[in-house]
């Protein structure tokens, strides 16, 4: 069976789970009543069901091409595309007073789970649009927000962001793009940019590329960079493209999948662009897009991770081996450990989501803090259960998960690189330990406090499953004050199981209260079974790993490493 949208999921999750209720009670996000949620996801799910689902394999087998320097994408997606814009979808988050929606990231959040889902290359492409809207809403003049902000919204022009350099990955700081000023307010940008996703298409009639890039004398590292925008065509004085501006596409990366996304060698010679917020704050302008584009990331491969378990759940229905192959333990304990990654990941990224609507609308610190604290968890947790419910996916299959006309494969190889765009997810888990730590663990002992509360809460309807989600949330409160206790090196070092151990703990905290919600019987409660008493386990050995520091990783030489 082709792919379905789980509006039901969302819509279970954001009333029972991580209510979206609060968000709509501010004033900001009135607008987002029951009425506006339910249309919305009906809507969005027949656009991904009908339009955009069956473009997915396409993309892998016609992959984009580079064609007399111009991008052609694979068959299908133009229109797909236009289906994205004329729907609005680009717009759903964007500020109202450029033509947006205005509505909550938590929806929108929900429409991108489905996109995913349905068409992840293709998605790709608004989501860039989506962060880039946002850094441009914060940190761009008037002039240029009345220029680009409707364009982009209403999915006439695309945007992508320009950081990698072939030096510069991780470490953005190392970066060497020029821009010197050309005396009439604008700059001249020069030097080439690596993996840039969407970086040329025929989908919109213009592309602009944030690019970062420093300005002469620009202080080393992180502080010397600046924020530029850089159109393929320059607008003219009425805003319609005008002049080819000298930024042109060298090469297309050669990929294990995402085929249907072109990521890009840009070559910016001498390109006009127009500087973004204050010289020298580059990142702090980038990182509004790349937060954004962080959470919206781990939702990508929650979507793929759906994708995947409907295919193999159809697959273990209908295929018989001593009678068919759901009745055999293995194969249900692949299922069951899949749908309860996807149910644990996707209240994680909700309640991020709503957390950054509540900061949004209220401006209340506890809010923002909240939020900031679970995007790194989002995005790495979301982005490991896509590659580990692909990677089940396939194996469901047997011999037919690795022969491509199924499309299992195609889920495992495009999920992949979530994990390491956007920032590896052994960078995400430095942030969580290191810049999220930097309130001496308040935000996180709040929310493990409120874990702790809820699992409280929990005995009278779930006793046992409420006793395991207390002990997992008190163990990881006692490993987090040793954690602040660690010096940094030993911190980076169990970073990622630390977020792992968290992720569990959390996860489980949110299978509890669909439990709960279902009074303790029921498909939702066997499922927090699964999870709780199953995968919950997990945190344990992840802490015991995040203990142990970084001592034992350099007592080994770099011989040792076969280095
Ligand atoms: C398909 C695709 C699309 C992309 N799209 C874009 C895009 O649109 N725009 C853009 O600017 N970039 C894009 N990228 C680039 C992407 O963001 C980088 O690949 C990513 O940030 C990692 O950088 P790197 O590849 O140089 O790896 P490296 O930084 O070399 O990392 C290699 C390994 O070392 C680890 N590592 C590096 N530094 C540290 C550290 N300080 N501490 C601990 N571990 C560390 C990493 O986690 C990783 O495991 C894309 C990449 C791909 C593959």
């Amino acid at each position: 069976m082709p792919y379905r949208s789980p509006v039901g999921e969302f819509r279970f999750i954001l009333d029972q789970i991580v209510p979206l209720a609060p968000v709509v009670a501010t004033e900001r996000f009135a607008e987002a009543t029951g009425e506006t949620v339910e249309a919305i996801l009906t809507e969005a799910a027949r656009l991904c069901d009908e339009v955009l689902a069956p473009l997915q394999r396409g993309g892998d087998l016609h992959p984009a091409r580079l064609e007399n320097g111009v991008v052609r994408t694979s068959p299908g997606f133009r229109a797909g595309f236009e289906a994205i814009a004329e729907g609005g979808w680009v717009a759903l988050a964007a500020p109202q007073e450029f033509g947006g929606m205005g509505l909550p990231q938590a929806l929108n959040m929900a429409v991108n789970d489905m996109m995913s889902g349905a068409c992840l290359a293709l998605q790709l492409n608004p989501l860039l649009s989506q962060g880039q809207i946002e850094a441009l809403e914060h940190h761009a003049s008037d002039e240029m927000k009345a220029l680009y902000l409707p364009k982009l919204i209403s999915g006439e022009w695309s945007g992508t962001m320009n950081l990698t350099e072939s030096q510069a990955g991780s470490d953005v700081g190392a970066l060497r793009t020029k821009a010197e000023p050309l005396g009439d307010g604008t700059y001249k940008i020069t030097g080439q940019k690596i993996f840039i996703s969407w970086g040329d298409s025929d989908l919109t009639e213009n592309i602009c590329h944030l690019v970062l890039a420093r300005l002469p004398d620009a202080a080393p590292g992180t502080k010397g960079i600046s924020l530029f925008m850089v159109p393929k065509f320059i607008p003219n004085a009425d805003g319609a493209p005008g002049k080819r501006n000298a930024v042109s596409v060298v090469s297309l990366e050669h990929k294990m999948g995402l085929h249907g996304s072109p990521t890009c060698v840009m070559a910016f010679e001498g390109a006009q662009g127009w500087l973004v917020g204050a010289p020298g704050k580059g990142m702090a302008a980038m990182f509004t897009m790349m937060n954004n584009a962080r959470l919206a990331v781990g939702v990508q491969g929650i979507g793929v991770a759906e994708a995947s378990w409907q295919k193999a759940a159809d697959y273990a229905r209908d295929r018989a081996q001593m009678g068919p192959i759901i009745n055999h333990a293995d194969v249900r304990r692949m299922l069951a450990t899949m749908k309860a990654e996807i149910f644990a990941a996707r209240s994680i990224a909700l309640a991020c989501a709503v957390a950054l609507d509540m900061g949004r609308a209220t401006g209340e610190a506890d809010a923002t803090s909240r939020a900031a604290l679970l995007t790194p968890i989002a995005k790495a947790y979301g982005t490991d259960t896509g590659m580990a419910v692909a990677e089940m996916g396939v194996q469901v299959h047997g011999g037919m998960g690795f022969i491509e006309e199924t499309g299992a494969a195609q889920y495992y190889r495009d999920v992949r690189v979530t994990a390491i765009y956007e920032g590896t997810n052994g960078i995400q888990a430095m942030d969580l330990v290191g810049r999220k730590m930097m309130d001496r663990g308040a935000a996180a002992f709040r929310l493990l406090q409120e874990v702790e509360d809820a699992a409280k809460a929990a005995r009278a309807v779930v006793p046992q499953l409420a006793e395991d989600v207390w002990a997992a949330a008190e163990t990881l409160r006692e490993a987090t004050e040793g954690l602040l206790a660690q010096d940094t090196q030993d911190r980076f070092a169990g970073a990622v199981p630390y977020l792992r151990a968290f992720a569990r703990v959390l996860g489980a905290h949110y299978h509890l209260r669909a439990a709960v919600v279902e009074g303790g019987q029921g498909p939702r409660s066997r499922l927090a079974a699964v999870y709780i008493r199953r995968l919950l386990p997990q945190y344990a050995a992840a802490l015991a790993e995040a203990r142990e520091g970084a001592e034992g990783l350099y007592a080994l030489t770099d011989e040792d490493l076969g280095a």
